[in-house]
Parts: structure tokens; sequence; C-alpha cells
């Protein structure tokens, strides 16, 4: 913006007057035509300039001698004039401007004719222009690291593993842990447990006790079942308020006796539902093993989620808040 190349700033409209004209011819001209300089020359060529300031400051040998009037301007007129070139920008002129202290900066172009005028008052609403592209420049890049920042957001997001309300494994981490821990058992001979678990009549807890009760109601079984597992077990959050236990190398049994331990600890805990006919919270859940021994041992992970679920669909018509 400091690259503003003169020509843009300055008046066009600007007097030039031979240095033969008389002073009061002058002060008139500028009087009538409110300018508060005149640029004195011949042929378009600046040779001085007398402004506003310089008259006043004529004024008192004018009043001692009023014949002083009837000279020659040329007589009067600061000489050589402060000039810039039209090719220059608007830095340039603040920087000439400040350094000679004049108020006035008559544009020449390249032949040294007169095109132009700068004035204090240009120069001034110039920089407010400056000042004003520079906020404009700074709300740019706010506004655009903003955008990006929300776009790393995003990308976070979609890097994350973890539920950001119960702090376990996410539905996609779930899938990616099963796939792995499923080839592995294939290859190796070994034998891996699902357990998908449902919280007990909770579209009726939401609608007595309020979403945000829901969610903390959800934030407490999760933590229940992160505490009763081992630590090679896995938790993820299968969807809604289903969850998904991971217990690699451990048979339907082991999977039925861990599974019963969180059930109970969940009914021990005694969240209060009382639109449940067991008063608290509980839960169901559906067990499915992988077992490599089996000829009919599923082919892939989803089988294996897939039999959980019926089993739990099973745990829930025998009456819920048990395992199947
Ligand atoms: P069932 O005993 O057969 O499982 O009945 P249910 O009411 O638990 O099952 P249903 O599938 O009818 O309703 C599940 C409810 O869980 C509805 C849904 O709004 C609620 N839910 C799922 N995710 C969330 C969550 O993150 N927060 C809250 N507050 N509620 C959730
Ligand atoms: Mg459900
Ligand atoms: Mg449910």
């Amino acid at each position: 913006m400091t690259q503003i190349p003169i020509h843009k700033l300055m008046t066009q409209h600007v007097e030039l007057l031979s240095p033969a004209t008389p002073l009061h011819s002058v002060a008139h001209a500028m009087q009538s035509k409110r300018h508060s300089c005149v640029v004195l020359g011949e042929d378009k060529i600046p040779a001085g300039i007398i402004t506003e300031r310089d008259l006043v400051s004529i004024l008192g040998r004018i009043l001692d001698e009023p014949e002083l009037a009837n000279e020659p301007a040329a007589n009067f007129m600061s000489t050589p004039p402060c000039t810039v070139d039209d090719k220059q920008t608007l830095f340039d002129a603040l920087v000439i401007s400040r350094a000679d202290g004049v108020r006035h900066l008559p544009v020449v172009n390249n032949s040294g004719k007169l095109v132009g005028l700068i004035t204090q008052t240009d120069l001034a609403q110039a920089h407010f222009q400056v000042i004003e592209e520079q906020q404009h420049v700074i709300e740019r890049a706010i506004h655009k690291r903003t955008e990006q920042l929300v776009a790393a957001n995003a990308e976070l997001q979609s890097l994350s593993m973890e539920d950001g309300l119960l702090h376990i494994g996410n539905r996609r981490a779930m899938e990616v842990d099963m796939e792995h821990t499923h080839a592995r058992a294939v290859r190796y001979n070994q034998t891996y447990t699902t357990v998908l678990l449902d919280v007990d009549f909770f579209k009726a807890y939401n609608d007595h006790y309020g979403h945000m009760a829901g969610d903390d109601a959800l934030k407490q079984t999760a933590s229940i079942v992160k505490s009763a597992i081992r630590k090679s077990d896995r938790v993820y959050r299968y969807g809604g308020e289903e969850l998904l236990l991971l217990l690699p190398d451990t048979g339907p049994d082991g999977g039925a006796i861990l599974t019963q331990r969180i059930l109970k600890a969940l009914q021990d805990t005694a969240i209060t539902h009382c639109k449940s006919p067991y008063g608290v919270i509980t839960m169901s859940a559906g067990i499915a093993n992988h077992d490599p021994e089996q000829e009919a041992s599923a082919t892939d992970w989803s089988a294996v989620v897939h039999a959980a679920d019926q089993r739990l669909y099973q745990a829930k018509e025998a009456g819920r808040n048990r395992v199947a």
C-alpha cells in the first residue's frame, strides 16, 4: 500500500503562475480558488512555490511597505521547490515531506514539467488508508489462520481413535483392532472373545432424566467397564449406548465370567433408573467367541460381532440385565 504511485494521490488542479506575477495577484488567485499554495514557473517547469504560510510571514513586511504587494512573486517564492517525481510512491512522498519539512510537494513528470501537487492532507489521508489496509491484511491473516485451525481440528478428529464423550476407543479404532486381532488369531491359531454390551431401557432414561443425565450415566457405565477389564482387554464404543469388549486369548467361559462381573458392578453402582423394572441402570450382553479349532470358525471379524449381536438380542428378549 505504501507502494501506491504518487499520481494516484495527487491533485491535478494545480496553479502554475509566472514568477513575474505581482504578489497581490498570487494572493488573490489563492484566495479565490481556495488553493493553499501556488507554484511559480515558466513553460510548466516549477521554479518556486508560495504557500499560505509564506504569505502570512510576508504580511508583516507588506503592512509596513504596501507597495511590496506589487512586486513580482519571484522575489518572495521559496526556491528551488522541493518536488517529487510522478513515478515515486506514497512512501517516498512521506519520507521527503517529513525530511524537508514541507507540506506541499509539486509533482513533476520525467521532463520536469508540473503535473500535480501533493498536500499534507493528501498524505495524511493516504496514510490512514495504509493503516486501514494493514488492518485488513491482519484480519485476512487471522481469518485464514482460523480456517486453517478449523480444518486442522477436523483432520485431528478424523485421526482420533477415541470417542469424545466416553474416552474409550471409537468405532473406527474398533474396526482396525478387530481386523488385526482376527487376522492374528487365524494365523496363529488363537482364540478371542467379543462381548457386545447394551444399556437397558436407555431411551426411557433419556426421556425421563434428560439427555445430559443420559450422557453422564453412559460415562459412568463406560468407566465401570474400563476399570473391570485387564490391560490386554479393549473396550470400544460400538455405537450409541452400545460398547464392545475385545478379549484376546480369552475363551467363552472367561468372557462370560468377566461380563457377569461387569453387569453386577454396574447394578451395584445403583444409578437410579425409575423407568426400569430393575430400578437402576443395567446392561445386557451377548458373547461370541472365535475358536480356531471349530470347523465353522468365522471367516472374518464381522461374523463374530454379528454372532455377539444375536446373543445380545436373546439377552434382551430373556428379560435384560443378563448375559447370553
Ligand atoms: P433396550 O433395553 O432394548 O436396549 O432399550 P433402549 O431404550 O436402551 O434402546 P433404544 O435403541 O430404543 O434406545 C437407545 C437410546 O440410547 C436412544 C438414544 O437416544 C440413546 N443414546 C444413544 N447414544 C447416546 C448418547 O451418547 N447420549 C445419550 N444421552 N443418549 C444416547
Ligand atoms: Mg442399543
Ligand atoms: Mg439399549
